[in-house]
């Protein structure tokens, strides 16, 4: 029995970021980890899909090349095995990054399983410890429909040899959107389907219909409304919209309807909609009640499926302070999508007096100046208490932009803050802060 201060399962950014933080804390810690090092985020998720998102870019801003008067680009194309044996490397070199990170911890590469709460049995060794933090992360959830093992996952995507001519996405949230917009620059006749009457739908809904307006215009179909009941042989998804059956045809479709939760073996912890359930501490919840020591933190207790916010949970199961409410999240689709906080939508329902500050980057020099005016920046301020709400932006870099507005929400300033504050000219920034100013 190998005893240790802290066992930590998986090794993604909720596992790794913890088990490091505390190895520097002079923590005995023990990481468990089946697979690479890094989990999904960076072998099967944000990384690899961002460098297909970077080809994608390039590719779009090549064929607009004559208009920025570029001469001698031709019939600019993906070479797809270039592009994935890029993103590999990417990956590679990161998973040495994470390695690097962990020289203080202990890594055993294995399956870890609950024999008590505090033991697991990794092939016949077992480890022990006072703090286990399971962070084992998702896998890709598929409908209960007939035909749905014909449909591919976001993994088997991001390692496809060749690329399908037509490609059906059963699902408009955030992996159906990027893989969207990376395939249709990349030449495939995308279609998506989505259930609700808006892709997006942690997005607020103005900005969101402004990006599918924006993506129908680079030659994507997205059917909003479209409920998938099965795939049928010859690859035909079939939905029902507006009370019609109807198909749609394609080479390959992706399922891209949410993820769910890995669990280790042996643990007898109460679950919710498939997660670990836990307490605000992340500590997880058993029949008898919160256990002391043991936690869940990342996408396996289902609070909020983002990279950065299972380093966090980390840090707040260290000690750590952190306004887990004020939580960024950016959509990689181009053009790019990021939002922080509340939608207009939201607000109203929590019965808010709102001021909405809208401003678009088609009046912003530096937008105009890259070629890049599509989009805009909503901002969602309380108008009895100037308190920032929310921010949802669409257009250039609109991932780093939203930053600025998430490090304000943090230090509690009001929108005042941002629209006081000078912004350096020609930035994108001024189109943040004109919405702030309303
Ligand atoms: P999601 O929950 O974001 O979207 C799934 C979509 O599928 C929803 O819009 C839902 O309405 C739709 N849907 C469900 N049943 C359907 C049906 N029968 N027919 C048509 N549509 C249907 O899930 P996802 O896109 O698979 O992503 C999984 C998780 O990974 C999310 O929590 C996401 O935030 C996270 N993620 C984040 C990033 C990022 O931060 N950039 C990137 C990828 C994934």
């Amino acid at each position: 029995m190998t005893e240790a201060d802290i066992i930590i399962i998986g090794s993604g950014p909720g596992g790794f970021e913890t088990a490091a933080r505390a190895a520097s804390q002079g923590k005995k810690v023990v990481l468990i980890e089946k697979d690479h090092l890094g989990g999904t985020c960076l072998n099967r998720g944000c990384i690899p899909t961002k460098c297909l998102a970077r080809t994608a870019e390039v590719l779009e801003t090549l064929r607009h090349a004559s208009e920025l008067g570029v001469s001698g680009v031709t019939g600019p194309a993906v070479d797809l095995p270039v592009a994935m044996a890029r993103k590999d490397a990417v990956v590679a070199e990161l998973r040495e990054g994470v390695a690097t990170v962990l020289k203080d911890v202990t890594v055993v590469k294995g399956t870890a399983r609950f024999t008590d709460r505090h033991t697991v049995d990794v092939d016949g060794e077992n480890f022990t410890a006072p703090v286990i933090i399971i962070a084992t992360g998702s896998a890709p959830a598929s409908l209960p429909v007939k035909g749905a093992e014909m449909a591919m996952t976001s993994d088997d995507l991001l390692s496809i040899e060749a690329l399908p001519a037509s490609l059906a996405i059963i699902g408009g949230g955030v992996i159906g959107m990027e893989f969207a917009s990376v395939c249709a620059a990349f030449g495939v006749k995308v279609t998506v389907l989505e259930f609700l009457d808006e892709i997006l739908p942690a997005l607020d809904a103005e900005v969101a219909k402004r990006l599918r307006m924006s993506l129908k215009r680079r030659g994507i179909t997205v059917n909003t409304g479209a409920r998938v009941t099965a795939i049928q042989p010859g690859m035909q998804v079939v939905y029902e919209q507006k009370g019609k059956e109807k198909t749609v045809e394609a080479e390959a479709v992706l399922m891209a309807v949410g993820r769910k939760a890995v669990i280790p073996e042996g643990l007898d912890a109460v679950t919710e909609r498939g997660f670990i359930k836990t307490d605000d501490n992340f500590r997880v919840i058993f029949p008898d009640g919160p256990a002391e020591g043991v936690y869940a933190i990342g996408d396996v207790n289902g609070k909020c499926m983002l990279a950065h916010a299972a380093t966090a949970q980390g840090e707040v199961v260290l000690g750590e302070k952190r306004d887990l409410a004020v939580m960024p999240a950016a959509v990689f689709t181009i053009p790019e999508c990021a939002m922080v906080g509340l939608t207009e939508q939201q607000a109203l329902a929590r019965a808010y007096n709102i001021k909405v500050g809208k401003a678009t980057f088609r009046s912003n020099g530096k937008a105009l100046a890259m070629g890049e005016p599509d989009g805009m920046v909503k901002a969602i301020i309380d108008a009895d208490s100037g308190k920032i709400l929310g921010c949802h932006i669409m257009g250039p870099h609109a991932a780093d932009l939203v930053q600025e507005v998430a490090t304000a929400m943090t230090a509690g300033l009001s929108a005042s803050a941002i629209a006081e504050a000078i912004h350096a000219h020609p930035t994108l920034g001024e189109t943040l802060r004109a919405a702030f100013v309303g």
